[in-house]
């Protein structure tokens, strides 16, 4: 076992307490699927993606209106990231300013009770679409973000095959129909990201999950509570 399982030795409580630990622990478990006991979990070490790289734009659709849900749900316009996802992210950020764009960030990790919002607020079409927060979602886990790309030249925002958050058939990252620029740019963006250990969601080109997402639990820490590292 290394020096961060969660159930070591050293850190875990005196026997009195064990199994009343691990009875909550697998309840937990049961409801929103975090790792298993026994499997190596890593610390949460959230950190602010524009702290790592300032050159990385923000668009934090869910501090706005402009949202599919018509409104704020965020109290910040921040984005953080466990610390490996962030770190890929920077080196996807290098990468695409050779080829003239920048990453235009829109969401990161996302606090497990705003999940649970978007699940009691959405109607039956919309749920299709928005995590279930019984499982809860990879952004709550700090291994997911939402992104496009800006033109370094103009600072705008390129023109892609959908909006973001769209849900229609031209949000799939292999929808061949549309501009071609518009669908060279997606890929010229889901290469970068796939070559830095992330993967496109099937149903759109704008989500991204980070490699080691399993390794991480499910956080409801609100963004004003995460340290700066
Ligand atoms: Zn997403």
């Amino acid at each position: 076992m290394g020096p961060d399982t969660l159930f070591s030795r050293a850190t875990y409580p005196p026997s009195s307490h064990r199994l009343l630990c691990l009875f909550r622990h697998l309840a937990f478990c049961l409801v929103l699927s975090c790792p298993a006991v026994g499997q190596t979990v890593r610390l949460p070490d959230l950190v602010e993606i524009t702290a790592l790289d300032s050159t990385i734009h923000l668009d934090i659709r869910y501090a706005t209106g402009n949202n599919f849900m018509r409104r704020a749900l965020y109290d910040e316009a921040r984005a953080f990231l466990q610390r490996p996802a962030a770190e890929a992210l920077v080196r996807v950020q290098r990468k695409l300013t050779r080829s003239g764009y920048g990453l235009l960030v829109f969401d990161g990790y996302r606090p497990w009770s705003i999940t649970k919002k978007f699940w009691d607020e959405s109607d039956e079409e919309q749920r299709k679409f928005v995590a279930d927060p019984s499982v809860g979602s990879k952004h709550n886990r700090g291994c997911a973000v939402d992104l496009s790309l800006f033109d370094l030249e103009s600072g705008e925002e390129v023109e892609m095959p959908s909006d973001y958050d769209e849900f229609t058939i031209r949000a799939s990252p292999s929808f061949r129909g549309g501009e071609p620029a518009a669908l060279a740019l997606r890929d010229l963006l889901r290469g970068a990201m796939e070559a830095e250990g992330y993967t496109v969601n099937r149903g759109e080109w704008w989500h991204f999950d980070y490699k080691d997402w399993e390794l991480y639990e499910i956080l409801d820490i609100p963004f004003s509570e995460i340290p700066d590292r």
